[in-house]
């Protein structure tokens, strides 16, 4: 035992002696070791946004020469957005071109769609209850502008061959291979003619058939981005409970939905899966992104936050750093174009850029404590 401890010391002497050297050589090591794990490990960060709306209050402020500009509205989430790889939204309205209309069967000006697309967002949801307000037609010229917008969106197809080819959606980002599903529980009862089709969350069958295509073509990850839910509630209702363990159970990564106007919880969310209960990320509602609406709970939400990660060489795909981050909608049509989202964080504090009236200033306040309120839970 002596000996052997003897030993020890022996060596500990070499390596104080040559401890300088030994120190930056094992340092090089560590370093070399960590660029090379780094380098296996690549990143996508998704954000993604709500409902966004186009009432006509919106668009008669956003009145600009002979057209309309909404970019202000998003002025000050574009930094937010800049830090996303896919921000996707939810376009809850048609470009079925004028006469343009709000509540309850919307057509926006062409121009909410590219404000939004140069506020940052670079995908679009069109499977939601209005995508059928202007009927086939309407729907029809959703999807041809936005093609010529050059915005990628999922949900709604002009006939069988459109979507087959472009849904699930797939995209490759940074190595990384992302499938969206996107459907909606219902049209308000409206419809469209064959063979133009919209994706519905009725329709297990096709939805079975939706996931296995995306497993075959290589998804490394499925986000299932739903339109359910009641309106202006503000937990999940049984529908959505009884949809997330479908979509969980085949084979959905991620669930982040969108409809009743106000935010709900996240969470990991438990499903029973043959004999054991595992747990998947759920958003349940994303509340407005952007809207007339005023009353409390609808005057804000929340945009998910989460990166995927994928090692290169062991294969192996992470969902990490999720979160949500809220911000409030304020109407002031003094100001042009009259609704600006602003991130609560920059803004609470914020008494430059706009003075708030005391009223403005509660119902803020007042979105702040609820959210967070509801997140205590959430995880
Ligand atoms: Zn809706």
């Amino acid at each position: 035992m002596k000996k052997l401890l003897n030993l020890m010391l022996i060596f500990a002497g070499l390596f104080s002696i040559f401890g300088f050297d030994l120190y930056i050589e094992s340092n090089q090591t560590i370093e070399e070791n960590i660029i090379a794990n780094e380098d296996s490990i690549v990143y996508v960060r998704v954000l993604v946004a709500g409902d966004a709306m186009c009432h006509s209050p919106q668009y008669t402020n956003a009145k600009s020469g002979n057209g309309y500009d909404f970019s202000g509205c998003f002025q000050y989430i574009t930094e937010i957005l800049s830090q996303g790889d896919l921000n996707i939204v939810n376009f809850e309205t048609t470009l079925a071109g004028e006469p343009y209309s709000g509540y309850p069967q919307f057509s926006a000006p062409d121009e909410y769609a590219t404000s939004l697309k140069d506020a940052g967002f670079n995908f679009f949801l069109l499977a939601n209850n209005h995508c059928a307000d202007k009927g086939t037609n309407g729907t029809i010229a959703t999807i041809e502008k936005l093609q010529n917008m050059q915005i990628s969106s999922a949900g709604v197809y002009l006939n069988e061959q459109d979507r087959q080819d472009r849904y699930p959606a797939l995209l490759e980002i940074n190595g990384i291979k992302i499938a969206l599903l996107n459907y909606t529980y219902g049209t308000n009862g409206l419809s469209v003619k064959k063979p133009v089709s919209i994706n519905l969350l009725e329709d297990t069958t096709q939805i079975k058939k939706d996931i296995e295509t995306a497993k075959n073509k290589q998804a490394d990850i499925i986000i299932a981005l739903l339109h359910w839910g009641t309106e202006y509630q503000r937990y999940p209702d049984k529908q959505q409970k009884e949809k997330a363990q479908f979509f969980f159970k085949n084979g959905t990564d991620i669930i982040v939905g969108s409809h009743p106007h106000v935010v709900q919880p996240f969470e990991y969310y438990m499903y029973d899966n043959a004999d054991t209960t595992q747990k998947k990320l759920i958003f349940w509602s994303l509340g407005n992104f952007i809207s007339n609406q005023r009353k409390e709970h609808t005057d804000g939400g929340i945009i998910a936050s989460f990166t995927i990660t994928k090692n290169l060489i062991s294969n192996q795909v992470q969902v990490e750093n999720h979160t949500a981050i809220p911000y409030w909608v304020y109407k002031n049509t003094s100001f042009f174009p009259g609704y600006f989202v602003l991130p609560t964080e920059n803004f609470i504090n914020d008494t430059t850029t706009f003075k708030f009236s005391d009223e403005d200033n509660k119902a803020f306040k007042r979105f702040i404590e609820n959210t967070e309120n509801l997140f205590q839970d959430s995880r």
